[in-house]
């Protein structure tokens, strides 16, 4: 028998693995950030310092501790190099902890490792840019629907309509893959409604098509319910740090708010407070 020491020490060294893992990972959508934006490739060439363009050597490419050792500047010229890098590693490392301690070594835990990164990359270059670039949109909508099917369904949609369809349920990776369209196109169909709708009402374009196709994605990973969660809680949080923003920086009313950061920080919420969430929300709905 394993004394419960020798596995306290096993798992810490699993979250210091883990860690470790998202560190680097983040540093990697530190690149995806930078280039993609700009059609470049992720891979080639190596890093180059933004500013006098030398490369970036191994050794000060360590995520964290190489901004942290250079004092947030580049070796060579000196050039300050923004905190947003070590963040973006820091904030990767700790998802995927969260991830691991929730969803344990499981399909599950690396369907919401790689969730957590498309979404990380999305809402920090939405943030920079007002952009959502269409080739992570596309690659993370392959993905969610792919990984739903060595996933356990958890909507609860399609096994509810297919109950009402058919008299024998289907097995699982088909309900499991049911649930991730239904997420896809139910999401994006009504942020697309809402878009299509303002434009009419306004003359003018207030919700980029970008939102609507990141939606696609985040509703084939999260389903129906979680999806539209996601939807209403990045309006909530938009509404207030908008006013919040607009008030206190005196920015004018058309101020472009980036909306596909605020659904990437309810949609990262929605992974680990959905479930809690759903379940209080049914609790109102049920006779007593
Ligand atoms: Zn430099």
């Amino acid at each position: 028998m394993r004394s419960p020491a020798r596995c306290g020490t096993v798992h810490v060294v699993i979250v210091a693995g883990v860690f470790l893992l998202g560190l680097i990972i983040g540093s990697f959508l530190n690149v995806c950030i930078l280039r993609i934006p700009r059609a470049e490739s992720v891979v080639l060439p190596a890093s180059h310092c933004t500013a006098c363009n030398s490369e970036i050597k191994p050794y000060d490419n360590i995520p964290v501790l190489s901004w942290l050792i250079l004092g947030g500047r580049c070796r060579k010229c000196k050039a300050r190099i923004s905190a947003l890098y070590p963040t973006v590693e820091l904030v990767t490392g700790l998802l995927f902890v969260a991830c691991y301690l929730v969803f344990g070594i499981t399909a599950e835990g690396l369907k919401w490792a790689v969730f957590a990164a498309l979404m990380v990359v999305l809402t920090v270059t939405d943030f920079r840019e007002r952009i959502l670039p269409d080739k992570v949109n596309f690659v993370g909508l392959g993905l969610g629907l792919l990984l739903s099917l060595f996933t356990r369904p958890i909507d609860g949609t399609a096994l509810w309509l297919s109950s009402h369809l058919f008299a024998f349920p289907p097995p699982q990776p088909v309900i499991s893959i049911l649930d991730s369209l239904l997420g896809a196109i139910g999401a994006s169909g009504l942020l697309w409604l809402v878009a299509e709708g303002y434009f009419r009402a306004r003359g003018r374009e207030g919700m980029g098509l970008g939102d609507v196709k990141m939606m696609a994605m985040a509703g084939a990973f999260l389903g129906l319910q979680r999806a539209l969660l996601t939807i209403l809680l990045g309006s909530l949080l938009g509404s207030f740090i908008g006013v919040a923003v607009i008030a206190l920086w005196r920015k004018g009313r058309d101020f472009e708010l980036p909306f596909g950061t605020f659904l990437g920080a309810g949609a990262l919420l929605v992974v680990f407070f959905g479930s809690a969430t759903l379940a209080w929300y049914r609790s109102f709905l049920t006779v007593r």
